[in-house]
């Protein structure tokens, strides 16, 4: 029968992750020389180089702190257990392979440096830390701001946008400067005006299912701030099964959420929404607005507790939804359940590696309107030659406030199947809205409807505004 040594978390990456190893000897010398035999890695950890053991790690037989005695030479025999103890909780054997801090950074810090959750050994975990930030956006910018500025040690960015300028209103990461150049390359000038010691990863690319596990992986925590559901189950299922923690935000108009999955202490996001909800059901922002400040806030909140993991510190938002009304100033919270039957994180997975996320969100190929669309300057060259044409604008009434078609007739798509007998079902019929994906829509209810001279303005005023009128505002 051998000795059972227990080794303590911050050295069971060099044991291969093994919390207590059989090993042989007669003496706790000889059991940590056979230790360090079989895991090389772990000597420079154990032995300063005279060969002594550390003074930051002590050892105890079968509880017996044999620091007062001369502990190598401590005799034991089969059955025996031997403790390895770094001197301070939290582990200085771990400490001492986190970055030093520089004497800028020391003053950079400082406010964090006097708190006592953070101290220094704090901040070097965030100098330590790799942080995923998954979309460069509205829920991205003030994440990557405060990480940054937090001394998050090195910042990755998945993004394939330009930036634009119905951005600024809220994607405060971006500004004037840049609109027209890549999301990323305007965050990585940004962040290194704020914080030139943080390494910014940039990828270029949409998250697939055949990028994601290969980039995730490189990271320690997830903070995913995508616009659709196709990628929100992408992260989720690479977090799952890469056993990483993915901070959740995401927003709408007035209303915020926010959570941690992490399915090695709580839910995934597929045990709070199995299914994705029908597409079309629930616009994104760029069709139903958001209010700027909200993504600030929720960004901020995913910042938080992204930097809490990463300090392992206070109390997380795992098996917590966090809901936000911006209008009412409330927040609220629900308790959320693992889901034992849930396909990617319960006890029997039918999700083993990542799917086709576009087919499960039943986002699928676009439909083809074949001689459906009519293109702004024909529309222009049809109604210059004086055929009669009905121009229905099925944007909402505010949107028709900012600019409209002249002689256009409003009718919301909401309300268009009630009010199909306002319209001649034998006449010439555009439907349009504001970039022509709407227009489709109602295109398909009217011809339902029996109308069979109808077309949808391809591109939507905002195509009109550009090709044909350039007086008329852009939104
Ligand atoms: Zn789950």
């Amino acid at each position: 029968m051998a000795v059972t040594v227990l080794i303590p978390m911050p050295l069971r990456p060099f044991v291969g992750g093994k919390d207590a190893l059989e090993l042989d000897g007669g003496s706790v010398g000889e059991v940590l020389e056979q230790l360090t035999i079989e895991h090389s890695g772990l000597r420079k950890h154990l032995f300063g180089d005279d060969g002594r053991l550390r003074s930051f790690v002590n050892v105890y037989v079968n509880d017996r702190d044999i620091r007062q005695l001369a502990q190598q030479q401590t005799q034991v025999a089969a059955g025996d257990t031997v403790s390895i103890i770094p001197s301070i909780a939290g582990g200085t054997a771990v400490a001492d392979t986190l970055p030093k801090l520089s004497h800028e950074e020391i003053l950079r810090y400082s406010r964090h440096l006097i708190l006592p959750d953070v101290g220094v050994e704090g901040q070097r975990k965030l100098k330590a830390a790799r942080v995923l930030l998954i979309g460069a956006g509205g829920l991205g910018s003030p994440a990557a701001l405060y990480l940054a500025a937090a001394g998050i040690g090195t910042l990755g960015m998945v993004d394939f946008d330009v930036v634009d300028k119905t951005n600024l209103q809220r994607q405060i990461l971006h500004g004037t400067q840049t609109v027209g150049v890549p999301k990323l390359e305007s965050a990585r000038r940004r962040i290194e005006d704020l914080n030139p010691n943080v390494q910014v990863e940039t990828f270029e690319t949409r998250l697939t299912s055949e990028n994601a596990l290969d980039i995730i992986r490189e990271f320690d925590v997830v903070a995913d701030g995508t616009d659709n559901f196709a990628t929100r189950y992408l992260v989720n299922d690479a977090c799952v099964l890469l056993g990483k923690p993915n901070v959740y935000g995401s927003i709408f108009r007035f209303e915020g959420q926010a959570s941690v999955f992490y399915a090695k202490e709580g839910p995934c996001y597929r045990c709070l929404y199995p299914e994705p909800p029908p597409p079309g059901l629930v616009p994104s922002c760029a069709e139903g607005g958001v209010l700027g400040v909200l993504p600030g806030i929720i960004g901020s909140i995913q910042a938080m507790e992204t930097i809490k993991l990463v300090l392992g510190r206070g109390e997380l938002l795992i098996g917590r939804l966090l809901l936000f009304d911006a209008l009412r100033l409330k927040f609220r919270e629900l308790k959320l359940e693992r889901d034992p039957d849930c396909p990617v994180c319960g006890r029997n997975p039918t999700i083993t590696s990542l799917i086709d996320y576009e087919a499960f969100c039943g986002v699928g190929p676009e439909p083809a309107y074949d001689g459906a669309e009519v293109t702004v300057l024909d529309l222009k060259e049809e109604l210059d030659a004086g055929k009669p044409i009905a121009i229905v604008d099925v944007r909402e009434p505010h949107e028709y406030e900012i600019a409209s078609i002249p002689g256009a007739r409003l009718i919301p798509l909401g309300e268009l199947p009630e009010r199909l007998r306002e319209l001649d079902d034998h006449a010439e019929i555009v439907t349009h809205c504001h970039h022509g994906a709407r227009s489709l829509k109602a295109l398909e209810i009217l011809r339902a409807a029996g109308f069979s001279k109808v077309r949808s303005l391809k591109g939507g005023i905002d195509a009109w505004a550009v090709n044909v009128d350039p007086e008329m505002p852009r939104y």
